[in-house]
């Protein structure tokens, strides 16, 4: 099974000149959904893991069941004003726009070792404040996994040139 034969391409969505990589297709089928869970379980043996962030929303839909099969705490990494008790808070830069994330305080405790999920790394700019995010709260950066890097867009090198373990899916061009 080629998980990339299974993610959309939609061009000028949101915006002129974006290349949407839609997971929708991919996760609508259970096998292939479960193949890439598997997949992601499996890369993420090559890190140590107290915890896992996602970022809202599609972050979410892998990580949680990540997290379940791998008996580890869940930690959501919201936009802004979605958190209700107390956060650290961080803007950052998008493919399309700018945007801030927050997670609670309490989330996460000095030292614990942070695996990042999401579904897509483009410029890199989510996947930094992700990084910040867990930081500010005292914890490490365990490394990052991605379904889908959009290869040409750089983020994935700039976060392995910033010394950060990085695992990938699925590559795609980002235009
Ligand atoms: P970036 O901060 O530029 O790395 O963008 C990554 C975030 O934006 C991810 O959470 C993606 O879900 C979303 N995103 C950015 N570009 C695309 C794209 N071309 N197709 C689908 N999602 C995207």
């Amino acid at each position: 099974m080629d998980l990339k034969d299974y993610i959309r391409s939609i061009p000028d969505y949101p915006k002129k000149g974006i290349l949407f990589r839609d997971i929708t297709t991919l996760i609508k089928d259970s096998k292939v959904f479960k193949e890439t869970i598997n997949q992601i379980v499996d890369r993420s043996k090559k890190f140590k893991i107290d915890k896992i962030a996602a970022i809202e929303s599609r972050g979410f839909v892998f990580a949680s069941a990540v997290s379940y099969i791998l008996d580890k705490p869940f930690i959501m990494l919201r936009k802004k004003n979605k958190l209700p008790a107390e956060t650290y808070s961080t803007d950052f830069e998008l493919e399309y726009g700018t945007a801030t994330i927050e997670v609670h305080k309490d989330s996460i405790t000095k030292n614990d070792s942070v695996l990042i999920i999401d579904d897509l790394i483009a410029t890199g700019g989510t996947a930094e404040g992700a990084a910040k995010l867990v930081k500010m709260s005292g914890g490490n950066v365990a490394g990052f996994i991605f379904v889908i890097n959009l290869f040409d867009l750089g983020g994935c090198d700039k976060l392995k040139e910033a010394n950060y373990q990085v695992e990938n899916l699925i590559e795609f061009p980002g235009h």
